[in-house]
């Protein structure tokens, strides 16, 4: 998977929570600042259900939202429907409506800053949300207000509000690589560099679980001789021998998903051959790996189908099954299971 892919899932699982919460306080806040606000009359007028009910929709769709692009734009809409829903009460409140504006403009600017994950896209959001809350209107600050001193609030916000996201993307960032590192380290066998067993056997599970009619097979291979190798040669050469077996199992092609399971045993999973073609595949690895430096590399192998009826550990015993076959027939040679 690409890694910026990753990196927007990261995103989505960090500010989510956060998100979700911010919600109900932004859908309370609207109501209750209505109710508070001596200068509009009543609070049941027909725009401000609307303004509501535009506001509850957003919040619907964020909470559904499945990538962290369409949660920031969808972070990005609510705040500007609640930039809209101020400018209502603020135009509505007559003369002195404007003494909102500095409130408002103070809580957006520090409420999203942490909230979005990038810089252009916390700029975005508060550009739109000040043009929606400014534009056309009379006045500004109430006239008691030095200009200098709202100037000052506004800067001193803004600063705040760039230095928390500019930390807050880059501590996602920094999490982000770590959380990387430690996955590929967990994922990937020590000596040969690919997958290990447990990534293998997870990949192998979600391709048992997967619909779709594209065949997968499972291919479970092992070394011949290998302690004999070890014996004669040292385990130096021994362990030269799986890098270069891992080395040809990756270089097979590319839809085949291949792992070390443990010491000289090592999987792969197929997708989209059919039984013919994969002993075609296998054949191909037969004679590259007899060839293979240091020395010629000798395996036999059990292969299946994958089912959706058999259970990982079914899967891997049927596979075991057909190795051993091939062993107890002499080795150098795959078995299917029947
Ligand atoms: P068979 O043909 O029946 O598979 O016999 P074999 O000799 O290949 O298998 P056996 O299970 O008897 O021996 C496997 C050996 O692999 C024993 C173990 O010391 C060695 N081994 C396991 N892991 C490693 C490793 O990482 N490096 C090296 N060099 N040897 C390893
Ligand atoms: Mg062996
Ligand atoms: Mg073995």
């Amino acid at each position: 998977m690409d890694n910026e892919i990753r990196y927007e899932q990261h995103v989505r699982r960090v500010l989510r929570t956060p998100l979700l919460v911010l919600q109900p306080l932004m859908l309370a806040m609207w109501p209750l600042t209505l109710w508070c606000n001596p200068l509009i009359g009543s609070p049941y007028k027909g725009r401000y259900f609307a303004l509501m009910l535009l506001l509850l929709a957003i919040s619907a769709l964020l909470s559904v939202a499945r990538s962290a692009r369409m949660m920031s734009l969808t972070f990005t809409g609510n705040i500007w429907a609640f930039a809209l829903a101020f400018r209502i009460q603020i135009q509505d409140g007559g003369a002195v409506g404007h003494y909102w504006n500095l409130p408002v403009a103070l809580i957006i600017i520090l409420g999203t800053c942490g909230l979005t994950y990038r810089l252009s896209h916390y700029l975005i959001t508060l550009a739109g949300a000040g043009f929606i809350l400014f534009i056309g209107q009379d006045r500004l600050i109430p006239s008691a207000m030095p200009e200098q001193l709202v100037g000052l609030l506004v800067s001193v916000a803004l600063a705040i509000g760039i230095a928390y996201n500019h930390a807050n993307s880059q501590w996602m960032r920094r999490t982000f690589r770590l959380k990387e590192r430690y996955r590929i380290l967990a994922e990937t066998d020590e000596l040969t560099r690919i997958a290990n067993r447990r990534k293998l056997l997870q990949q192998l599970d979600a391709a048992r679980g997967e619909s779709g009619r594209e065949a997968r097979h499972f291919v479970m291979l092992d070394i011949d001789n290998f302690k004999e190798i070890n014996d004669r040669h040292g385990h130096q050469v021994g362990d030269e021998v799986l890098v270069a077996t891992a080395r040809e199992l990756d270089r097979l092609d590319p839809r085949l998903e291949g792992g070390r399971l443990g010491g000289e045993e090592f999987g792969l999973l197929i997708r989209g051959l059919d039984e013919a073609r994969i002993s075609h595949l296998l054949e191909t690895l037969r004679e590259r790996l007899a060839e293979a430096a240091p020395l010629g590399i000798r395996f036999s192998a059990g292969a299946l189908r994958l089912a959706p009826e058999l259970s990982l550990n079914e899967l891997l015993r049927r596979a075991d099954e057909g190795l051993y076959q091939a062993k107890r027939q002499g080795k150098d040679q795959v078995v299917w299971p029947r």
